[in-house]
């Protein structure tokens, strides 16, 4: 209900997007594991949910208008203390302002960092005019962009179909780890893609979603970048 009434308003506001910070509400609502996450409309805000989240923490460009936070350098990770998220707060809105002159700028995310080494899959779905949300799945990075790795599978699936879908790519093995790694946490991945597939039925307003990316270890998978496209 909370995730409707959120498609519902940008819908009103006839906005074509909805991104990352506008979609952390709906994130929670379905119960998808998350980085701690602040909106700071100042840089003092910053700081202070730098100290409440912990450090390291990452920075990224809040706003309506700007789906790809990277293209105007909107996006900082790994920031150790309280000087480098003032200085980078203050370069990231002013850069966005500067690149996006019409764009509204809400503040910066203040996100918790995920720890070294973990990898990055997108989970994402699409419509398809005559068979309804094919749901993706994908190694991120470099990956999905040249090794056009990735797999699909029509909404919505089955827990076998979860399970097939995260193992049919051709890296599956760098998932399952390399010279003594720890797999990551297949479970925790496909319980994220069946929640997408949720998602794909419950709200037929979005046209387009994607996480990307979800960070994974052999521990836990959090969300941590979300876009969706409505129609
Ligand atoms: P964009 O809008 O450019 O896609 P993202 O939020 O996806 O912005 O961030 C860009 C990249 O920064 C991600 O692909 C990932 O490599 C890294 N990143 C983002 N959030 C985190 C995080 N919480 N912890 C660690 N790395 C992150
Ligand atoms: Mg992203």
């Amino acid at each position: 209900e909370l995730a409707l009434k959120v498609v519902r308003e940008h819908e009103a506001r006839r906005e074509p997007e909805i991104v990352e910070f506008q979609a952390q509400e709906v994130l929670r609502a379905y119960g998808l594991p998350t980085p701690k996450t602040v909106l700071a409309r100042s840089s003092e805000e910053a700081v202070a949910a730098a100290v409440e989240i912990g450090y390291p923490v990452v920075l990224k460009i809040a706003s309506p208008n700007i789906s790809h936070k990277s293209d105007v350098g909107g996006v900082k990770v790994n920031l150790r203390d309280a000087g480098e998220v003032l200085t980078n707060f203050r370069e990231i809105t002013a850069r966005a302002m500067r690149m996006r002159p019409d764009a509204y700028i809400a503040g910066c995310l203040v996100q918790e960092m995920a720890p070294p080494g973990v990898k990055e899959v997108i989970i994402g779905f699409k419509r398809d005019e005559q068979f309804g949300p094919m749901l993706m799945f994908g190694l991120g990075g470099i990956y999905v962009e040249i090794m056009k790795d990735i797999s699909f599978k029509l909404a919505p699936l089955s827990r076998q179909n979860a399970f097939e879908i995260v193992r049919e790519i051709k890296s599956y093995m760098l998932l399952k780890g390399l010279r003594g790694e720890k797999p990551v946490n297949f479970a925790a991945l496909e319980e994220i893609i069946l929640i997408m597939s949720q998602m794909a039925l419950d709200l037929p307003q979005v046209w387009e979603a994607e996480f990307n990316p979800v960070l994974i270890n052999h521990e836990r998978a959090m969300v941590a970048d979300v876009r969706m496209t409505l129609h």
